[in-house]
């Protein structure tokens, strides 16, 4: 970008062309789209893979896609990956371009222009599972987007919505994207995307079936 286009006080900036995602918007679709191919949805909570096949137990392979729960399930128990707490702040507005900074003070605008709203963040708290919103994180969050667009307006004229508050499932040393073959049926583990689960998931899902397929991945 030309000085002038970025606030004056940051040494540069880069402008492009991108997508968001509204994950309340995405995921009942993705929903349809996959029970309309015949899959079938069963919510059980299970302490181990194995017993999730007691289930299903016509099952051809299981995938792992646990999140969080592959380093409580006893027979995954992968100690590299943990919980980092991610607080947003919702405003409502006709603002539509995303807006990162990189560095100190992390700060990030993301649209939902079909909503009418913006994301305000954000923040990541190692092995902190609170569901409940931190003020303090929130203030910040509206004073950061301020300084980085201060044509939304001062914090207290900001039309707030509501607080997000989510974990991701982050993994020391990246995400896990493996087979296993080592129990009645094989096992693809796909799991600790950190931040990027949305970013990653269509390409994880191509990986996915390549490893069931038994090709090299
Ligand atoms: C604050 C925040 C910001 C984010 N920003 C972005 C972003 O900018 N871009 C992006 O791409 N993504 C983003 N994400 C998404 C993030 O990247 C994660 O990857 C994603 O939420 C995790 O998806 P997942 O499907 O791997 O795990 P999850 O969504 O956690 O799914 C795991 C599933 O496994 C189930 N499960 C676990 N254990 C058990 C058990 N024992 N028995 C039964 N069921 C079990 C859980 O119930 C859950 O349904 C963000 C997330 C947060 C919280």
């Amino acid at each position: 970008m030309k000085q002038g286009e970025y606030p004056a006080q940051y040494a540069f900036g880069i402008s492009y062309t991108s997508m968001t995602v509204e994950p309340p918007r995405y995921l009942p679709w993705l929903v349809k789209q996959v029970q309309a191919k015949g899959v079938q949805i069963l919510r059980v909570q299970v302490d181990s893979l194995r017993a999730a096949l007691d289930h299903v137990p016509e099952a051809k392979a299981i995938i792992n896609c646990s999140g969080i729960g592959a380093r409580y399930l006893k027979d995954v128990h992968d100690e590299a990956v943990f919980p980092e707490r991610g607080q947003t702040c919702v405003i409502r507005t006709t603002f539509k371009k995303m807006i990162i900074r990189s560095g100190a003070e992390y700060t990030y605008l993301i649209p939902r222009p079909a909503s009418g709203i913006l994301v305000l963040g954000g923040i990541n708290e190692p092995f902190n599972m609170s569901p409940e919103p931190n003020p303090a994180s929130r203030e910040m969050f509206k004073q950061r987007a301020y300084k980085i667009c201060p044509e939304l307006g001062p914090p207290e004229q900001m039309e707030f919505v509501k607080d997000i508050i989510g974990v991701r499932s982050t993994r020391k040393g990246g995400y896990r994207l493996e087979r296993q073959e080592n129990g009645r049926v094989p096992i693809i583990h796909s799991y600790g995307y950190n931040g990027g689960g949305y970013q990653a998931s269509m390409g994880a899902a191509r990986e996915v079936v390549r490893l069931l397929r038994g090709e090299d991945c």
